[in-house]
């Protein structure tokens, strides 16, 4: 093979990609500050020189001239530069006065998606939200897995015990409403998800995928099935009865670690496939070999992602997912759905026994609409209201932390509007986009290469177990993310624009030990906090967290060949990251159930079975129902300023069935002006027989043309805002989440624009 050769005024640095939950490994080669070459890192203990299309956005983010670079301040109606101090200055002015005068939930935080990706927002944005107290609280995750972490939660007692597929040992995979070979894994940290796949084939394995379109994963699967927007959870309980109903339940030796059982299996038997098959589109005979095959496969898991958790019922297919790992026996075994094992960030996993408190949803309400709270946060398709419904609570300020919520939640329109009349609104960001365009203050971060990466959130949902730490590659001259962070929390815990930032990190850091020492499965217990934190020196900051994370962590004690254990130092002496190998059965130590046990039936989720239940009533009555897509090169809204991955032709299309657009008389290339009960849109119309009849797909994250944005290559591809159509009044009773797939919508030809009279 041909290698570029690499000049001598060149270097190269390996890092982590930071755009989407794959963690690739990139080989950046860099001639002083420019980007001459991004490639996969063939060395990459995980990815192994696998890259999609995205990394070359890296390039481009790095040079990209409408990122921030310096602070901005509203100054008679313009967003102007600023220095550090007058931003900071200016926050304080603005925000502190009216946390004063109504209260800590006058101000309103949301955190959107490349936070998840950053180890700055991960391990200071906690400390931010702390000094801040307000309940107003929200993220994107309630646009997106918020189900899935609600029935984690009540089935093992943590909202991050997801069990993930052991993609690598398995030989049975099923996948809802997930397109891997284009997310490239989601609530699944796996690079190269189709060398992946296509393992489990050649292992002589299967690969069924059950979703409205037939996706890139579907066209590599041996089987797709279409199902109706909404109908998954149905479909999984069908299976589960055709289980219970043929005596293929073969729980294995979870048996005495579940409680439960019974009434589950009882519970089951009121979705026979013959009920379901109406209202998912499947033949009950399709949903009974499907049950069949499943519990036959020597290892299996059943996996499902967006398309199931952002609909109606998306905690009891999150739920029903890990129903049917359990009853065949697949969950917590090799080649089935497995719990991972990270090495920074994940605490108890001393191979004590499993027994916690449990989750508790629900401990505070939205002021508008009393929707309860999930982790510390509210569903963000209450913002708006929230903000523009006044009386005692309303949210008076935003602070937005990478995020564009204007285009991501629902009921863009509404939430446009109430923004444009908050008192003040802060936002920590690279971009002026839709949202921050309101700001009256704007901090940026360093650019993509001038900080450090670590994917602790990540790595958390890894197929494997791995660490992998990227030092910066560039000097940046303002301050660093963490930094910003803390002199935030100064502002609003009453210190003013100039808080002692080292001293805040010294408290951030003892809490963390103090934390972790008092716990006694902690693997640290008994040590002295004054050496540990000895043993840190002199590093400050995000890499001294991590470097504690890792030392505390279940590799900390020594790995493989290593006997002296995983530490930061040992991170930054393998470029490539440590492989720490494949997941090992957790149960019970990974369980924090208040039972210490697998709770199969949580009370919350079979209250909500008579919704469920009626549901099978529903019968096809002829209208269309919209749902999103993915799309390989992009990543939610924030990626369409990096010409390489929006050139080509329009990606954002209305797909829809020949046979509807015959009906409905639309045409490949037309116009349609699509309808629902919160708004409308045109969209350009590609025909496909891809999409099931009946169903119509618009990409989400679109939708660039407003006016006062710094976004000039997304400006030239702006699309259409798909949340336009997004009904913000409809949620998921169970975890708050927007219901964003199965969206009700009328679509009809686009009126044609009035010709002008001339004469
Ligand atoms: S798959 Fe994700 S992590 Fe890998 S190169 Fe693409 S965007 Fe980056």
């Amino acid at each position: 093979m041909y290698d570029a050769p690499v000049h001598v005024s060149e270097r190269i640095h390996h890092r982590t990609c930071p755009f989407c939950e794959a963690t690739c490994g990139l080989e950046v080669t860099l001639d002083g500050d420019r980007v001459t070459a991004v490639r996969g890192d063939r060395e990459d203990v995980f990815s192994g020189g696998f890259i999609c299309p995205k990394a070359h956005g890296l390039k481009e983010l790095h040079e990209d001239p409408d990122r921030l670079t310096t602070p901005m301040i509203r100054r008679d109606g313009e967003l102007r530069e600023a220095t550090w101090d007058e931003a900071f200055e200016e926050i304080d002015r603005r925000l502190s006065p009216i946390l004063e005068a109504h209260g800590r939930n006058a101000a309103a935080v949301y955190i959107g998606n490349p936070t998840a990706h950053n180890l700055s927002f991960l391990a200071y944005n906690p400390v931010l939200l702390r000094a801040l107290g307000s309940q107003n609280v929200y993220t994107a995750s309630t646009v997106d897995q918020m189900p899935k972490q609600v029935s984690a939660g009540l089935m093992f007692g943590h909202l991050l015990s997801v069990p993930v597929p052991d993609l690598d040992r398995c030989d049975h995979l099923l996948m809802l409403g997930a397109n891997p070979l284009v997310s490239n894994g989601s609530l699944l940290t796996a690079p190269n998800m189709r060398g992946r796949l296509r393992g489990i084939r050649e292992r002589g394995g299967k690969v069924v995928v059950v979703d409205p379109r037939r996706t890139r994963t579907a066209d590599e699967a041996d089987e797709h099935h279409f199902i109706r927007p909404g109908g998954d959870a149905l479909l999984l309980a069908a299976m589960a009865c055709t289980l219970v109903e043929e005596s293929l339940v073969d729980v294995g030796p979870l048996a005495e670690h579940c409680e439960g059982l019974d009434e589950l299996c009882e519970l089951v038997l009121d979705y026979t496939p013959e009920e379901v098959a109406p209202a998912t589109g499947i033949a009950a005979e399709d949903i009974r070999r499907m049950a069949r095959e499943l519990a036959g496969a020597e290892r299996a898991a059943v996996y499902a992602r967006i398309g199931t958790t952002t609909q109606e019922f998306g905690t009891h297919a999150s739920w029903l997912v890990d129903v049917l790992n359990v009853l065949t026996g697949n969950l917590d075994r090799e080649g089935g759905a497995m719990f991972t094992l990270a090495a920074a960030g994940q605490r108890n996993s001393n191979g004590t026994p499993g027994q916690g408190r449990g989750v508790r949803l629900g401990r505070w309400q939205s002021r508008v609409r009393g929707l309860g709270e999930a982790f510390g946060e509210l569903p963000v398709a209450c913002l708006a209201e929230e903000i523009d419904t006044p009386g005692e609570g309303q949210v008076r300020a935003l602070i937005t932390m990478a995020g564009n919520p204007v285009v991501s939640t629902p009921n863009s329109r509404r939430l446009e509007q109430a923004v444009e009349g908050l008192e003040f609104m802060l936002a920590v960001d690279i971009y002026v986009n839709e949202t921050t365009r309101h700001a009256d203050v704007i901090l940026p971060g360093p650019g993509p290469l001038a900080k450090s990466h670590y994917d602790l959130a990540l790595y958390q949902l890894a197929a494997r177990s791995v660490a992998n730490y990227s030092p910066p590659a560039l000097e940046y001259d303002g301050p660093a993310e963490w930094e910003v962070l803390l002199r935030l929390a100064g502002v609003v815990s009453g210190q003013g624009p100039d808080a002692d930032v080292d001293a805040l990190d010294r408290l951030v850091i003892d809490t963390l030990i103090g934390r972790e020492l008092a716990d006694p499965r902690s693997r640290v217990a008994g040590r002295d906090a004054g050496e540990l934190l000895e043993e840190l020196e002199p590093r400050r900051g995000p890499e001294r967290m991590l470097d504690f994370m890792l030392r505390a962590g279940p590799f900390g004690d020594g790995f493989g060949a290593d006997p002296d254990g995983l530490t930061l130092d040992v991170l930054e002496r393998n470029p490539h990251g440590v492989d720490l190998g494949p997941h090992r059965p957790r149960i019970p130590e990974v369980l924090r159930t208040p039972s210490g046990k697998i709770e199969l039936v949580p009370e919350a989720i079979v209250a909500d079975l008579p919704r469920l239940t009626a549901a099978m009533e529903r019968r096809q009555n002829g209208g269309m129902v919209l749902i999103g897509r993915r799309q390989l090169r992009s990543n939610n809204s924030w990626m369409h300023n990096l010409p390489a991955l929006v050139k080509g032709k329009d990606r954002c299309t209305m797909l829809m069935h020949p046979d509807d657009a015959a009906r409905l008389g639309l045409v490949d290339g037309g116009t349609a002006m699509v309808t629902s009960a919160a708004g409308e849109l045109e969209a350009p119309v590609e025909l496909t027989d891809e999409v099931m009849p009946g169903v119509v797909s618009i990409p989400h994250g679109w939708g660039h043309s407003a006016p006062g944005t710094q976004l000039s290559v997304a400006s030239e591809h702006a699309g259409v805002n798909s949340n336009l159509l997004a009904d913000e009044t409809l949620v998921e009773p169970l975890s708050g989440n927007a219901i964003l797939n199965g969206i009700p919508v009328e679509v009809v030809p686009a009126p044609v624009p009035a010709v002008a009279q001339i004469g």
